[in-house]
């Protein structure tokens, strides 16, 4: 299975979700921007080149279709604080805050994306439960509460008894709640932008570039064969940024799997205690993120693996899910999924991501570690302002950042081992 084939994997492809279409590219063409990708990070970029009004030739291209990748299939969570980048003792408080910061920047982008193009998604300020099941697990969450007061973020801590009536489980035993974190829904989310920010500009999918060269200016090249000439191109791939050459060994793509039920009926949320809708994150980077959704579904992505040849069993990845629905909610071995998917992340060796530029006329952005939501907004419109030599705050924000670092040998084997191991280990969290 190659990566473009897993991409597109999704057992109900046309559930709540009125896709646009978009031509591909059957011709050479010559142009003055040329964005590659269409998900959150090449859709910002489109939109901060509409805010600048810029007027010159604006094209993006896709190889598989607009928005529909990582950023339409994600799990909805737009952090203001992580747990899970080793930020989990006071002594690198300094660096949580700067990572703090960094987020706050990519939250505020995004909600003005938003508010701007009067988007309808979901968007609840509710904030988001980190949790654990094990006791093993509880120092961590101790820690994490030690790191946010000292920070001076808000956040709460719950037992299991408290947990029972929020969120309608008594699987988690600890939970600290941060209010800063907003949950979305993705599907919405880029459904609306995408019907908003392409319009007016010439938009092409099922087009993918093969690889770009130098030529006195950058020319991409598509896998039919056709070139597409520019005077500046921004790439916005996230995963896919090895595959074009860009930081080889910074970076490597993680598969991920979710699925969702249908709507519970009243009477089966009356059995778990009528919540309001909530998101978990796992206190182990391979546990199990949960929502429970506005309209009452939940949605569980309990599996992360590295892209090894043809490694991913979807079937397996569906049975695991339901395993992780029936440890929270047994009653429930009668529901089934009304849709699974999955998509891929990025993640480099410190938790970093990637930003920069090569001869001042191809500008890439991505690996945002499984926290991409509001970082890939706030990094495509950055590559924008370097791009036009903007010297803004957000410019400022996103190159002062320390960038991802060389992956070590053997990377998809040594995260294989690492994410066996943290399973074995951490079974009682998915
Ligand atoms: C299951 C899952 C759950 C997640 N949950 C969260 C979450 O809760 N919160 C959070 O912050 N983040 C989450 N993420 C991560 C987040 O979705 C990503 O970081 C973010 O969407 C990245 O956006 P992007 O535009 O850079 O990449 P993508 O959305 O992946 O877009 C990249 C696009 O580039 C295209 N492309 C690739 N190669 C080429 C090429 N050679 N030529 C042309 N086009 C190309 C692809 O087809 C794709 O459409 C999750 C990801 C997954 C998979």
């Amino acid at each position: 299975m190659n990566t473009f084939q897993s991409f597109g994997w999704e057992i109900n492809p046309n559930l709540n979700y009125n896709k646009k279409n978009f031509p591909s590219l059957n011709e050479d063409i010559n142009t003055d921007w040329l964005i590659i990708g269409g998900g959150l990070t090449g859709l910002s970029a489109l939109n901060q080149l509409k805010k600048y009004n810029i007027t010159e030739k604006v094209i993006m291209v896709d190889a598989g279709k607009i928005g529909q990748g990582s950023s339409s299939r994600n799990s909805g969570f737009l952090v203001d604080s992580t747990l899970n980048n080793g930020a989990t003792t006071i002594s690198n408080i300094k660096e949580y805050k700067q990572k703090y910061a960094l987020n706050l920047a990519g939250m505020s982008e995004l909600k003005n994306m938003v508010n701007e193009n009067s988007i309808s998604c979901d968007w609840s300020a509710k904030g988001k439960y980190h949790a654990a099941a094990n006791k093993n697990e509880f120092y961590k969450l101790r820690k994490f509460r030690d790191l946010l007061m000292n920070v001076g973020i808000d956040c709460n801590e719950y037992h299991q008894k408290e947990l029972l009536n929020l969120l309608g489980t008594s699987f988690y035993k600890y939970a600290i709640k941060t209010s800063g974190g907003i949950l979305l829904n993705p599907q919405k989310l880029l459904q609306g932008l995408v019907f908003k920010i392409c319009k007016n500009f010439s938009v092409y999918e099922d087009t993918k570039i093969e690889k770009f060269f130098f030529d006195r200016e950058p020319v991409a090249l598509t896998s039919n064969g056709f070139k597409i000439k520019a005077r500046k191109i921004i790439i916005a791939v996230n995963a896919w940024l090895p595959e074009l050459k860009i930081k080889k060994n910074h970076s490597m793509p993680l598969m991920l799997t979710s699925s969702i039920t249908r709507p519970l009926t009243n009477e089966e949320c009356s059995e778990i205690g009528n919540p309001k809708p909530w998101g978990v994150l796992s206190v182990k980077p391979t546990g199990a993120t949960v929502r429970y959704t506005n309209d009452h579904r939940i949605m569980i992505r309990n599996t992360s693996e590295p892209l090894l040849k043809s490694n991913i069993n979807f079937k397996k990845c569906i049975e695991k899910h339901k395993e992780g629905l029936l440890k929270r909610f047994p009653a429930f071995y009668n529901i089934n999924f009304e849709n699974s998917w999955c998509g891929l992340i990025s993640v480099s060796r410190n938790g970093k991501p990637v930003f920069g530029q090569l001869k001042d006329k191809v500008f890439y952005a991505g690996v945002y570690n499984g926290g991409g939501l509001g970082l890939s907004v706030l990094f495509g419109a950055a590559m924008i302002d370097a791009a036009l030599k903007v010297n803004n705050t957000r410019l400022k924000i996103v190159s002062n950042f320390p960038q991802a670092n060389n992956l070590p040998p053997f990377p998809k084997l040594a995260a294989y081992l690492r994410i066996k191991l943290d399973q074995m280990l951490g079974s009682n969290e998915t």
